[in-house]
């Protein structure tokens, strides 16, 4: 799979350690790790503004679509329009839908229909993966 953005795990790591992110960004978004729940720094972070991609800075979510869903991490309920790509993710035993960053491939969490209407999706991200912009 190729992006438009794409970088070394050096370059990654330079970039993710001026933007200041959290010290499992790297293995998130690039290895596809999983902070532990509600440990993240935007699990209860309700500010207005928007949440981008850490790596490379695409937008992802406005911070109107963010609902607490109680699992620890991150929900939303809706992504903006073409930022975020789905692959089916047979790991762990499951079948779920994983979500990266359309623009570098960052991995971002995974996304399943529960969530709230009007799109019955939840979005569940890891923090480390997201950059909080305020509006
Ligand atoms: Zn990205």
């Amino acid at each position: 799979m190729t992006y438009p953005v794409h970088k070394t795990d050096a370059q990654w790591q330079a970039v993710l350690q001026e933007k200041g992110a959290e010290p499992a960004a790297l293995q998130v978004t690039r290895y596809a790790a999983t902070e532990r729940p509600f440990t993240g720094k935007y699990e209860a972070h309700w500010a207005d503004g928007s949440y981008h991609c850490i790596c490379c800075g695409a937008k992802l979510f406005d911070s109107h679509t963010k609902f607490d869903a109680g699992c620890g991490w991150p929900s939303f309920s809706e992504a903006v329009p073409g930022a975020i790509q789905e692959i089916v993710d047979h790991s762990h035993g499951m079948v779920r839908t994983e979500t990266v960053c359309a623009q570098c491939g960052a991995h971002l969490g995974h996304v399943f229909e529960d969530g709230p209407q009007p799109t019955g999706l939840r979005y569940c991200m890891n923090s480390a993966s997201l950059d909080f912009e305020d509006k």
